[in-house]
């Protein structure tokens, strides 16, 4: 956000007093918790984040964090944006693996990649409640592939055009591989990221918009399901919405955020009133940041984690968060293939920053295929 100077480290608890977590549970000889539920607040710059703390604006998630850990999380492979990050975030690969590099380069997931899928697998379909709410429809989506007459795809590309320049970063652009068939051009548009994955879910349900409709479904979701073992994906499309339309410093962006944070509050306290949250690790992140005053995040690589998982001991990757989930559930992370990119936030690994400028490959104009 505007003039931070001050580089300001993360408020973190003097909780080595405290037993850990999970100390007394009897949920199984790994002592592994019985529940996880990782929250997305799509977009939300770190700096901006920072600044909030300091005005105190964020009283759930530093709760949370205060029980745990808030580390710097950077992105340092695929684009910042919202098809890359929850790919990302919800594998632990890089795009090379995933096939997901940025909004307009995708693919499907390959089948099995996915944490909700390693952890139906692993656990057993019957064992597990994989459950995603997500306030976006589009980048969070799975639609399998479809073909479109060229003619119309291009009017499309067009009006995308005009949108992306008014509003850089968004990349709402899709790529696609022209086909013929009985001398009439289609454009092929591949599978959406969750196209596979979902299939094998409990619930994947996008496109809920708004804050209070992501919100009030988890609090619902998480009663109707609080006898199952369950991992949550609960993502909240704010603040990048109101960033994309008033800018990163505007306090639409921060209004957002704070309600990411009420939101937050709540599922924390269902989770509470259902006796859960002895029980549950919650993890906060987001998928990019946002360029700094600017109405996009071509490249926004800096973001965070607040967690109630004390083991989270360092800062980290985009790619680290997935691997840190599966090891709690009590994965054996070398034994899945292709073997992970990430690396789980209590185990040591080299710091890779994100550079402070573009990598070469995202400063390539984004051209739509063919
Ligand atoms: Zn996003
Ligand atoms: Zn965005």
């Amino acid at each position: 956000m505007r003039h931070s100077h001050v580089q300001q480290g993360w408020v973190l608890a003097a909780c080595a007093v405290l037993p850990p977590l999970f100390a007394g549970s009897t949920s199984g000889p790994s002592a592994a918790p019985n529940n996880v539920v990782l929250i997305g607040w799509d977009g939300c710059q770190r700096n901006h984040l920072k600044e909030m703390i300091a005005r105190k604006e964020v009283p759930n998630l530093m709760a949370l964090a205060q029980e745990g850990r808030l580390v710097d999380i950077d992105v340092t492979t695929g684009a910042t944006d919202t098809k890359a990050g929850w790919a990302q975030i919800l594998t632990g690969y890089a795009p090379e693996k995933s096939g997901v590099f940025s909004n307009a380069r995708y693919q499907p997931i390959p089948a099995g990649y996915s944490v909700f899928e390693r952890l139906e697998t692993f656990l057993g379909p019957a064992n597990i409640d994989t459950v995603a709410l997500i306030g976006k429809k589009g980048h969070v989506d799975n639609d399998g592939p479809r073909r479109i007459p060229y003619e119309r795809w291009l009017a499309q590309q067009k009006k995308q055009r005009r949108i992306d320049k008014a509003k850089p970063g968004r990349g709402n652009l899709e790529g696609g591989r022209i086909v013929e068939e009985n001398g009439r051009k289609f454009v092929e548009v591949p599978g959406k990221p969750w196209f596979n994955a979902s299939k094998s879910m409990d619930l994947f349900e996008n496109g809920l918009k708004t804050n209070e409709r992501v919100g009030t479904r988890a609090l619902e979701e998480l009663e109707k399901r609080k006898d199952h073992r369950f991992f949550f994906f609960i993502h909240f499309a704010d603040p990048d919405h109101p960033g994309h339309k008033h800018g990163e410093n505007s306090q639409e962006c921060t209004n957002g955020i704070r309600d990411d944070d009420a939101w937050t509050g709540r599922i924390i306290g269902k989770l509470k009133e259902l006796g859960l949250y002895d029980r549950t690790l919650v993890y906060v992140t987001a998928d990019h940041g946002f360029n700094e005053g600017e109405m996009g995040h071509r490249y926004a690589p800096y973001v965070f984690l607040g967690t109630n998982d004390r083991r989270v001991n360092r800062d980290g990757d985009r790619m680290d968060i997935a691997p840190t989930v599966l090891a709690r559930f009590g994965l054996d992370l070398a034994k899945l293939q292709p073997a992970l990119d990430g690396i789980p936030l209590d185990q040591p690994a080299p710091r890779v920053l994100a550079p402070p400028d573009p990598p070469p490959a995202l400063l390539k104009k984004r051209k739509a295929k063919p």
